[in-house]
């Protein structure tokens, strides 16, 4: 790791920040945690069950909280619809007991398929109540990714939209035995008639608002999510109950959320981020959400951020990206006194993006990481704490996190000091980690080595006990004896003013193993030249070193990215290699 990238420190205390942080003090939090009793502070102990949904919707009727909003909606065309917390309450309890009605039990999986609409919500905590599993899919799937995840989950219910069902499920529905019912939601969000299929609207109001959820345990099955494909085909992830006792006290430290906050969370639902921090940590934490119905656009973005005085936005890199191009002085023209706290997740957030922030919304952009298979933040940059650009941060009260190394006999050891890469693991215990791989139950033994998970990325720890990402294991370029990490190429071609975005691959080499090659965007106003990629090539030997630097750069319109907006490298290197795609169910479509 390049070590300017280190040399650079903002320094952060709990005292200089408008709200008092959930983490003032690191140590002191971490030696005072436990699961345990931050499950007691949700009452789990007393109660003796423990429902998500009941957690994080219905605990808080007869409280202040119930009155407040829960969920702002903002649709595509503007309108808004607040619900707040009683009438989610209410909402989900119509929806679950139309489950109970139609016969569908505990256990049974209830796949969601809808853009960013009340009702996907309402569905998914209606769901949670009524013991079933829930298993949001991604909106823009094709027919065939869709046919493959609800035969993988052996889907029951699927709940759509009326245009979503005629354009990808109908032709699909011969092909699932196991999907007993479509419910159905109006393009208008009002209701429709489809022969086989029942109209939710209808089922809605014929539904009792009155409920009692299910018991259910710890470790019964809540959440199915699948991967984001960007190392391969997707696994589908199995998550608990129990996982809320994590997605609370993670959101508390991470997101530093309080009562008063109003928090954005971008992801869609069909990925893990927008279902453990889009729908349950802001929940049970009973602060107002605001779900935005379109796909991303800096000035609508600009535009909610100001209007909508949100103070919490947890965001990904990808999206910063994008905001990058567009400019700070974008950024500026929006005043956005309300913002105190913004974290990305779901690649590594290069430097320059961290100081962007500093320079265009007035704040650094704080860095953490987790899976899908973690199902809540492990490793993060937390308020108080001083940021090193380019570090995912330190793992959270709760989390211990060592780097290891493989030993011959297939057992795993610490690395022992700083500054050693290897691969990122986690001692097993913390709520909401992943209970199984759906049908791939070696793969998911593969997984542990006595008490550890292995992650599968690459990690270098520093004497202070910040993580830095080094790559994806599969993706670490290994040449002339050197093993480097995309990410530190990436970031430094980033940080010229020219590249918008960039990719790097190991290539196959006969003499040296694999030699680096980048493949970079460009941002408005630039166009691609001999001369630019000389002046590229020259600017990151300068920043890397020759043994480290890109041999080779190409000019690409657009990188090919995951649907969640992950850098396909695998993608990238298939295609440089002419070899076959693969899985490429979640590329982002036109790339
Ligand atoms: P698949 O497992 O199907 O290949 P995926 O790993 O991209 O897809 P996710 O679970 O959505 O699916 O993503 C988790 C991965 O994303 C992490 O293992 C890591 O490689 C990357 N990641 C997430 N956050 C960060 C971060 N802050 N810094 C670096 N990498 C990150
Ligand atoms: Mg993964």
């Amino acid at each position: 790791m390049a070590m300017s990238m280190r040399a650079s420190i903002i320094h952060k205390t709990a005292s200089d920040l408008r709200v008092r942080p959930n983490l003032a003090d690191y140590e002191a939090e971490r030696a005072r945690f436990s699961w345990e009793a931050t499950g007691a502070e949700l009452g789990l102990r007393a109660r003796g069950w423990v429902n998500i949904a009941h957690l994080a919707v219905d605990r808080h009727l007869g409280t202040p909280v119930e009155d407040r909003v829960a969920f702002r909606f903002i649709a595509r065309d503007g309108r808004r619809r607040d619900v707040s917390y009683q009438a989610l309450a209410q909402a989900s309890n119509r929806f679950a007991n139309v489950l109970r009605n139609l016969g569908v039990g505990r256990g049974e999986r209830v796949f969601l398929l809808a853009s960013r609409i009340p009702e996907l919500y309402i569905a998914a905590l209606g769901a949670l109540k009524n013991g079933s599993v829930v298993a949001p899919l991604f909106p823009a799937f094709g027919p065939e990714p869709l046919r493959t995840r609800l035969a993988l989950g052996e889907a029951k219910v699927l709940v759509t939209t009326e245009s979503l069902y005629r354009r990808k499920v109908a032709g699909i529905l011969g092909e699932l035995p196991t999907l007993a019912h479509v419910l159905l939601v109006g393009d208008d969000g009002g209701s429709t008639a489809v022969s086989g299929t029942h109209d939710l609207a209808t089922l809605m109001q014929r539904s009792d608002v009155r409920f009692d959820v299910e018991r259910t345990g710890a470790d019964d099955m809540a959440l199915l999510h699948f991967t984001s494909g960007t190392t391969g085909t997707p696994k589908g992830a199995v998550h608990v109950h129990g996982a809320a006792v994590a997605h609370y006290a993670t959101a508390r430290y991470a997101l530093d959320l309080h009562a008063d906050d109003v928090f954005w969370c971008t992801a869609d639902p069909g990925w893990v981020t927008g279902t453990s921090y889009g729908i349950v940590a802001p929940l049970l934490h009973g602060v107002t959400s605001i779900v935005d119905e379109a796909d991303f656009d800096a000035e609508r973005w600009y535009a909610l951020l100001e209007e909508q005085r949100v103070s919490v936005w947890y965001t990904a890199p990808t999206a910063v990206r994008m905001l990058m191009k567009g400019g700070a002085a974008l950024a500026q023209t929006h005043r956005l006194p309300a913002l105190r706290f913004v974290a990305s997740v779901g690649e590594p957030l290069n430097p320059e993006a961290v100081w962007w922030g500093e320079e265009a919304l007035g704040l650094p952009i704080h860095d953490n990481w987790w899976q899908t298979e973690t199902g809540g933040i492990m490793i993060a940059n937390t308020p108080a704490m001083d940021i090193k650009p380019g570090s995912m941060g330190k793992p959270l009260p709760g989390i211990d996190a060592f780097v290891v190394a493989r030993r011959d006999d297939g057992t795993y050891e610490d690395v022992g000091k700083p500054g050693v890469q290897g691969e990122l693991a986690l001692r097993v215990g913390w709520p909401s980690m992943f209970r199984g791989y759906l049908n791939q139950d070696e793969r998911y033994r593969k997984c542990f080595s006595g008490d550890l998970y292995l992650t599968g990325d690459l990690v270098e720890r520093d004497a202070d006990g910040y993580f830095w990402f080094v790559g994806r294991a599969d993706d670490v370029i290994k040449s002339a004896g050197h093993l480097i990490g995309p990410f530190e190429v990436e970031s430094a071609l980033i940080e010229h003013p020219a590249v918008a975005e960039a990719g790097v691959i190991g290539k196959p080499d006969p003499v040296v193993g694999e030699t680096v090659k980048a493949f970079v965007s460009l941002k408005a106003g630039f166009v691609e030249s001999e001369d630019l990629r000389m002046q590229l090539l020259a600017h990151a030997r300068r920043r890397l070193g020759a043994a480290v630097a890109p041999k080779e750069i190409a000019f690409l319109a657009a990188l090919p990215r995951t649907r969640s907006g992950k850098i396909m490298r695998r993608l990238l290197k298939a295609r440089e290699m002419g070899l076959p795609e693969g899985d490429t169910s979640t590329l982002e479509a036109g790339a």
